[in-house]
């Protein structure tokens, strides 16, 4: 199939001297699922109204494939997001606020068997980041992929409840055991602490807490881990960021301003440390009433869109506020396996196939 869609974009002229989409080097990234089609066009920043146009056609051809019913063409403007550099450590800030002087920072190493980590941030809590990264890790796995899930949130652990997980991982030579539930493995401090004892933990106890929890856990042979960060943008986001090798993080916000500054800031922070922004996600985005079927833009609708234009990054999907995803995570099933064929799965799986093509991870 991915032979059929690189004819049909070869079909597709594009610059000087005869060439076309495909041997100008232009797509990236083919994913095929079932009767789905992703794949990314890297385009030049100045492209302007061509690029949509180019866009469309691209679409439309492989749209004409016997077979193939959705395609998402995702446009890459800059550099795409590569797997983490296993030798080298990442590139540096150059921030003008940083003290000059050797860096005596950690080098972050890969972690045994896992290609790709993928960060799920948030610029403060309560905006549905935990069910976001369950979501789209099982997304992920929908496609395919090998899926691990670190909640990384040490106050407020949810992913055991949202993954309807009550036993403990196994600790075997020293090495944690993951839990594996609906096909992917799960890791959270919420599996080691008493849930009705909040835990106080002072910063540096906070950081080594969590790097524990990514090095000393048996991932096995992962395609992906997803870190549930926790929200906002502090000192153990940052300890995270620079010292876990990521392959690119998603920020979730909902559509409301104030989650946007928030949003910002998170950017900021992977954009100091040098971490691949793959996109903005928008949660709660539209509400449909329950019971009449209404639809209402309660926080307003596409400002998250908007504001990931501006800020030259990319818009990854919306997701509305829907009692089922609410419900089905308070039952430990979240809606992506309790009703896999629904429209809110479908919503969470278009997300996951353009995050596993940005970060070049699906085959
Ligand atoms: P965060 O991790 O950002 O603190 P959570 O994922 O725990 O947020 O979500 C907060 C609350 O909002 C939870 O009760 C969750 O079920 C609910 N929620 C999250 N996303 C949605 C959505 N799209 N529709 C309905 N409820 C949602």
């Amino acid at each position: 199939m991915k032979n059929k869609v690189l004819d049909r974009l070869a079909k597709i002229p594009y610059g000087k001297g005869g060439q076309n989409l495909v041997s100008a080097g232009m797509i990236s990234d083919i994913v095929v699922m079932d009767n789905k089609v992703v794949f990314s066009i890297t385009v030049p920043e100045d492209g302007g109204q061509e690029i949509n146009e180019l866009q469309a056609t691209a679409e439309r051809e492989v749209s004409r494939i016997e077979g193939i019913d959705t395609v998402l063409v995702v446009l890459t403007a800059e550099k795409k997001a590569s797997k983490p550099e296993q030798k080298e450590p990442p590139k540096l800030s150059t921030k003008p606020d940083r003290p000059v002087g050797p860096d005596m920072r950690p080098t972050p190493g890969a972690i045994p068997g896992v290609k790709a980590v993928l960060a799920v941030a948030s610029g403060k809590g309560g905006v549905g980041k935990s069910t976001t990264s369950v979501n789209l890790a099982l997304g992920l796995r929908a496609l395919g992929l090998k899926v691990g899930l670190l909640d990384c949130d040490i106050y407020g652990p949810s992913i055991p409840r949202l993954m309807g997980i009550t036993e403990r991982p196994e600790i075997v030579n020293h090495r944690i055991i993951p839990v594996e539930q609906y096909g992917i493995k799960v890791m959270s401090m919420g599996f080691l602490m008493d849930e009705e004892a909040p835990l106080i933990w002072r910063g540096p106890m906070v950081t080594s807490g969590l790097m524990q929890m990514v090095r000393e856990v048996e991932w096995g042979a992962l395609d992906v881990l997803v870190l549930d960060m926790p929200p906002g943008t502090g000192d153990a986001q940052l300890t995270l960021a620079q010292q876990v090798p990521l392959a690119g993080s998603v920020i979730v916000s909902t559509p409301q301003d104030l989650a946007l500054i928030d949003a910002r800031k998170g950017l900021k922070m992977f954009k100091n440390v040098d971490v691949p922004i793959l996109g903005i996600i928008e949660n709660m985005s539209t509400f449909f009433c329950p019971h009449c079927g209404e639809r209402s833009d309660i926080f307003g609708h596409g400002g998250a869109q908007a504001e990931a234009g501006k800020l030259g990054v990319l818009f990854l999907g919306a997701i509305p506020l829907h009692m089922d995803i609410r419900h089905f995570s308070d039952q430990g099933k979240p809606v992506v396996v309790a009703e896999p064929d629904g429209v809110h799965a479908k919503t969470y799986k278009q997300i996951a196939m353009k995050v596993a093509a940005l970060m070049g991870e699906a085959d």
